[in-house]
């Protein structure tokens, strides 16, 4: 089927939930795409903080191959060892408690979410809050979207959940303010991504912390997009004050599989029990072995040392181009915000026209999230056609 086609049996065929881009990628490799005409992208984009050790990386190919050809699903009902292995990996690398797995990062805010509410009603609170920030993202199943703000207006899509509110970001007081005794968890991003790459300052973070602690609530992170080694550690939290009860992954977990993580320190590692959460394909073999192939590869200091160099390297590059009035975010996560007047989403189209891949989260802001293993060559081409591009929107 040629693009045109796709276009019109999409259009026929799926639900209009996308705004595509009219380009169909056919082959992928470190932080290259083809697309269905044989032409050559660089992706700053990674599938949105997904293909985070590149495209078909092989070591995680290798691990999906074997693991598919012996056993692809034998049900939760039963012990695989891919499964088991990941979770000591996890938990070892972050809060030390157990692991719920999910298919995707909503369904891991979910189990987070239960946790929290479960936790709360042992304090004998009988109707729970949950606390995030205003234009969080946690995502589209009915509790994550509850705690995602902007989203949560839709009353078209009502009746929302009820229990959960919002402050200004990086609003400490506000924070303090709204968490009391009937509070069962804070649920933050450490950097906000869809919102256009907002960091949680360290004050508001220890508010965050502090106040959970004085009401017996849980601290929640939300890693999906900021974890896995997109900021330069293996988690977000670690290049901030404090440490959260509960953190949740998934995009990059299986640089393109789907899976999610749900874990837990000591504090909330016991709450769920037999029948209060499940999942059929969750933690299923393949996906948890190409889990590990990708946690091996990312939980090496001289991978992170990389992403922070190449992070600053981006940056430098970045910094002072005609068109930029701001950067934002930490190692492989920057947010661009671009001058009044020049449109984020149409600088992306015409970056796609040039051969780089970025997006634009909101009006004024490019989304830059390249796979962690870019090198500086591909740094440099990607500045320099940034740098292009706004030229001549900053001309225009
Ligand atoms: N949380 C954050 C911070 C995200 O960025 C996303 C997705 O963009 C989600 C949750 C939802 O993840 P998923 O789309 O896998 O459900």
């Amino acid at each position: 089927m040629i693009l045109s086609e796709l276009q019109e049996n999409e259009e026929r065929y799926l639900m209009r939930t996308y705004r595509r881009a009219p380009v169909e990628f056919v082959r992928g490799e470190g932080a290259i795409l083809w697309d269905a005409e044989g032409r050559e992208y660089l992706d700053f984009l990674a599938g949105i903080s997904v293909c985070s050790v590149g495209h078909c990386h092989p070591d995680v190919v290798e691990a999906v191959r074997e693991q598919a050809g012996r056993l692809m699903h034998a049900s939760n009902l039963f012990y695989t060892e891919p499964m088991v292995r990941l979770a000591e990996r996890l938990s070892g690398s972050s809060l030390g408690g157990r692991v719920f797995f999910s298919n995707s990062g909503t369904e891991a805010n979910e189990c987070a979410i239960k946790i929290a509410r479960k936790h709360a009603h042992r304090r004998g609170v009988a109707e729970p809050r949950i606390v995030s920030f205003e234009r969080d993202f946690h995502g589209r199943t009915y509790g994550a979207l509850a705690a995602t703000p902007k989203l949560a207006e839709d009353e078209a899509l009502g009746p929302m959940l009820p229990g959960f509110e919002a402050v200004p970001l990086n609003d400490a007081e506000a924070l303090r303010d709204a968490v009391d005794e009937s509070t069962a968890a804070v649920l933050i991003e450490p950097i906000q991504g869809e919102a256009g790459i907002y960091a949680v300052t360290d004050e508001a973070m220890l508010a965050a912390r502090e106040a959970c602690d004085a009401a017996g609530a849980l601290l929640i992170l939300d890693e999906i997009q900021a974890g896995m080694g997109r900021t330069g550690s293996l988690w977000a939290y670690e290049q901030t004050p404090v440490r959260p009860d509960v953190l949740t992954s998934a995009k990059a977990l299986g640089d393109g599989l789907p899976i999610g993580a749900c874990v837990t320190g000591p504090e909330a590692a016991s709450v769920l029990e037999p029948g209060d959460h499940g999942s059929t394909f969750a933690g299923g073999p393949v996906v948890s072995a190409a889990a590990l192939a990708v946690l091996e590869l990312v939980d090496d200091p001289a991978l992170l040392r990389s992403v922070r160099e190449r992070g600053a390297a981006l940056r430098a590059g970045l910094e002072g181009l005609a068109g930029v009035r701001e950067l934002r975010g930490r190692g492989l996560m920057l947010g661009v915000g671009l001058e009044e007047g020049i449109d984020a989403a149409a600088v992306t189209a015409d970056l796609l026209g040039r051969g780089l891949i970025v997006n634009a989260p909101e009006p004024e802001t490019l989304r830059l999230l390249p796979p962690l293993t870019v090198d500086d060559a591909q740094v440099e081409r990607a500045v320099s056609l940034i740098g292009e591009s706004l030229l001549s929107y900053a001309t225009r």
